[in-house]
Parts: C-alpha cells; sequence; structure tokens
C-alpha cells in the first residue's frame, strides 16, 4: 500500500489510498486548520464517503477508497475547512435518539431543546391521546419526537417556510407518525384553527446584537429566520404568548425554548395573562433554557 502525498492529496492522481490513510489525512487537514473535533469529524466524513459503518470502520480500515469515495471525501474535507458543521455536511442530526435530516432552511436541533420532549412526554403520561401545536416546527424534530414517544398522540406543526415543512414532512414519513401529524405554512397561530393540550415552541430569540456576533457555524449553515428574535429577541415570545390563550384548553400547557438570559422577561410577559404555574427550568450546563406556563381553567 502506497502512503498519501504530503501535497494536496485530492488534486494528486492517487490511486490506492487505504480508508486509513485518507482518515489519517483528513484528521491532518482539519487539526492544521485549527478546527475542535478533528478525530470525530473525520471518521464521520469519511464514514459518509464510503458508506461504512463504525463496525467497517474497525474491521475494514485497509479497504482501498473507490474514486467515488474519494471525490466525496474530497467535497466533504474541503466544505469542512469552509466552516461548514458535520451535521449539515452529513445532512442529519441526531436529537432525542432519532436521526433527522437537516439542512440549510432549518435549524440544527440542539440537545438542550431536548428538554421540551421531556416535559411534553411528563404532560403527556397524564393525556395521553393528547393535541400538540409546534410552532415554527423547522426539522419537525420537537413533535416528531413527542409523537414517536407517545403512540397516542396528534400533532400540528406550522412554520412560515415551505422549505422547512418539506424536511419536517420527511421526517415525519421517516418516524412513523406522519398520519398524525398535519403541516400548516404560515407565520405562528395565522394557519392554525383548534384547540390544544401542549402548545410548545423553540422560536428564534436571538437579539439583533447578538446576531452580529454569532459563530461562524451558526451565522452561516443555520437560517436567520430561525435565529432572529428581533431588537430584543422577544418578538416571537410576545406574538405567541398573546395569542396561545386562545388555542389552549383550559389547564393546557405553554412550553417555551427561551435564551439563557430571558427568563425573567418572558416570565413577566407571562404574569401578566391568565397562566398560572410559570416555572423556569435549567438545561444541563445550568443555564435557564425553558419556561413552562398553565392557562388558567
Ligand atoms: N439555541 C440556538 C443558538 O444559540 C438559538 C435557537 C433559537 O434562536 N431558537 O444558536
Amino acid at each position: 500500500m502506497t502512503s498519501p502525498p504530503d501535497n494536496d492529496l485530492f488534486t494528486a492522481p492517487y490511486s490506492g489510498l487505504s480508508v486509513n490513510s485518507a482518515k489519517r489525512f483528513v484528521i491532518g487537514q482539519l487539526r492544521e486548520a485549527g478546527l475542535d473535533s478533528p478525530d470525530l469529524d473525520a471518521r464521520l466524513l469519511v464514514m459518509a464517503a464510503t458508506g461504512f459503518s463504525h463496525a467497517d470502520m474497525i474491521a475494514r480500515g485497509t479497504d482501498l477508497l473507490s474514486t467515488e469515495a474519494l471525490e466525496l471525501m474530497s467535497d466533504y474535507t474541503e466544505r469542512r475547512l469552509a466552516g461548514e458543521p458535520v451535521d449539515n455536511i452529513l445532512g442529519s442530526r441526531e436529537f432525542y435518539g432519532r436521526s433527522f435530516k437537516i439542512n440549510k432552511d432549518v435549524l440544527s436541533p440542539r440537545p438542550e431543546t431536548e428538554m421540551l420532549v421531556d416535559a411534553a412526554l411528563e404532560i403527556l403520561k397524564e393525556t395521553p391521546d393528547a393535541r400538540i401545536l409546534d410552532l415554527g416546527t423547522g426539522s419537525g424534530a420537537i413533535i416528531i419526537s413527542c409523537l414517536a414517544e407517545a403512540a397516542h398522540a396528534e400533532g400540528v406543526a406550522v412554520d412560515m417556510s415551505p422549505e422547512a415543512l418539506t424536511i419536517a414532512e420527511q421526517n415525519a414519513k421517516t418516524h412513523g407518525v406522519a398520519d398524525r401529524l398535519t403541516f400548516l405554512c404560515g407565520s405562528w397561530f395565522e394557519p392554525v384553527t383548534g384547540v390544544f393540550d401542549i402548545i410548545l415552541s423553540n422560536p428564534p430569540y436571538i437579539t439583533d446584537e447578538a446576531m452580529t456576533a454569532l459563530d461562524i457555524e451558526v451565522a452561516k449553515f443555520d437560517p436567520e429566520l430561525a435565529l432572529r428574535g428581533g431588537a430584543d429577541g422577544l418578538t416571537a415570545y410576545r406574538a405567541i404568548i398573546s395569542e396561545a390563550e386562545a388555542y389552549l384548553k383550559p389547564g393546557g400547557s405553554l412550553l417555551l425554548e427561551i435564551g439563557y438570559d430571558q427568563g425573567q422577561t418572558v416570565f413577566n410577559i407571562l404574569q401578566a395573562l391568565p397562566y398560572e404555574d410559570v416555572s423556569i427550568h435549567r438545561d444541563l450546563s445550568g443555564h435557564e433554557r425553558m419556561i413552562k406556563a398553565l392557562l388558567k381553567s
């Protein structure tokens, strides 16, 4: 077996490169560029380029790369070097134990958002055939996880972006919940009718000022529509909270993800309306991440 050249591997008319050598080469490139997790990223990119599983990576490390796999690996590596997150390159992201298709039209679901699913499932234990509404569904990760875990629940998912809804619909089919989930295109409650046991949302909450200082991976690869929350970051909360009352059953729950410093202000917005049992919940890093309120019965 030959080893890779020191110069640009991908432009060399190269043959006989093993999976292991390819991975080492990609690790070197990513490390040199100062990326955070070169080993893991390289492994995932080589797996995607070759179609190898984790087990294949161990058992078949000396297999030679096909020309096709080499080209794909070259493309993926260049994209990673340009700052694109691995999840976007692979087109999928893990959330609540399932893989969700993602692309530039949807926010990549973050691990801390799993809190909303936990909170919804807690409520669903008491109300097994509940109706759930997800506002700004994006990839659909939150509501699809809820419906996949709670077999009798039904849901409505809303997004302003038709492109996002296309992705969410595919994810709903993949996870077997499409028959219990209706998708509507519009702004917040605008296309919605009926009442719900749970209304949940991870709305855009980043202030205009913070939008200017986002990590490149977020700024370039998550849609602005899913991030920008207006001058004080609270535009979406005002819209959702003021209208939610008309779409919640008495005693129904509102579950909203919040930014780490927005707990008190969102709490105050809720306090001015007929909600009770308003509580702020922290994520695993200790940051305020979710606010929960019940509509007075
Ligand atoms: N949690 C995301 C971030 O900090 C923001 C998501 C949102 O605005 N809802 O990048």
